[in-house]
């Protein structure tokens, strides 16, 4: 089970999407609840600086090294700047739920003893 697989990231057996990018509420095979799961925006802040790095190096090197017209950049650049992403969007988002079930992350919040070290010193 690969860390961009779609599959359920508890037991790798059921698809991890329903549709394009939404989440079942939890796994039929397993019964992991994917609510715990909040991947926000990351993927597609990721998916946005990566695919539009590649897209920028790949048409200033076409400029540079052959000059094309603007509008044979238009027809070049316009598609595959809106196909990569979404082809990365899936794969990128399945990265982050993965990483997120491994890592046993979920927001930020204060554990009791903690607090009470931060009172200690008042
Ligand atoms: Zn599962």
């Amino acid at each position: 089970m690969g860390i961009f697989s779609s599959r359920c990231p508890a037991c790798g057996q059921t698809p991890l999407f329903e549709g394009f990018l939404s989440l079942p509420k939890s796994c039929s095979e397993c019964h992991f609840n994917y609510s715990q799961i909040d991947t926000g925006d990351g993927p597609a802040v990721f998916v946005i600086m990566l695919a539009g790095l590649l897209v920028t190096v790949a048409a200033l090197y076409v400029e540079l090294r052959w000059q094309p017209a603007y509008i044979i950049h238009f027809a070049i650049w316009l598609p595959i700047g809106f196909a990569l992403p979404m082809l990365m969007l899936r794969p990128a988002k399945a990265w982050l739920i993965h990483s997120q079930y491994r890592h046993n992350a979920h927001e930020g919040r204060l554990h009791k003893g903690n607090v009470d070290k931060q009172n200690e010193g008042k």
